[in-house]
Formats: structure tokens, sequence, C-alpha cells
């Protein structure tokens, strides 16, 4: 079958014409009440939780900008 390798479709958001995800931000282990979660545009992520920049994170790798 042609198709057995089917790309693996990602929902996309309308922002800037990119995908957006969404990950987790924790800025100390075990603390839910600092939780939270932010959205990025970045296509070289890999984790879902992540510390967003505003908590001490790298600021994620942007595509061209
Ligand atoms: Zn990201
Ligand atoms: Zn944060």
């Amino acid at each position: 079958m042609k198709n057995s390798l089917a790309v693996i479709e990602t929902p996309r958001y309308n922002q800037n014409d990119r995908p957006i995800h969404v990950h987790t931000c924790v800025p100390l282990p075990g603390d839910d009440f600092l939780r939270h979660e932010w959205e990025c545009d970045s296509a070289y992520c890999q984790s879902v939780r992540r510390k967003c920049p505003g908590h001490g994170g790298k600021l994620p790798r942007s595509l061209d900008d």
C-alpha cells in the first residue's frame, strides 16, 4: 500500500499561518499552584512540559524571526 506511511496530521490554529501548541509550565516541580499552560508556535519543541520564558525557560526557537 503506497499510503501506509501516512503523515500524522497535527491540529492547526490560525495564528500567523503557523501551527501552535500548548506547553505546560511547571516553575517549581510539585507545585501545582504555579502550573499553567502557554501557547507556542515554534516548530522545534519536542516536549509538552516546558518552562515558559516568563519563568526562566528558554525562548522557543522560531522559524525565521
Ligand atoms: Zn513549543
Ligand atoms: Zn510559566
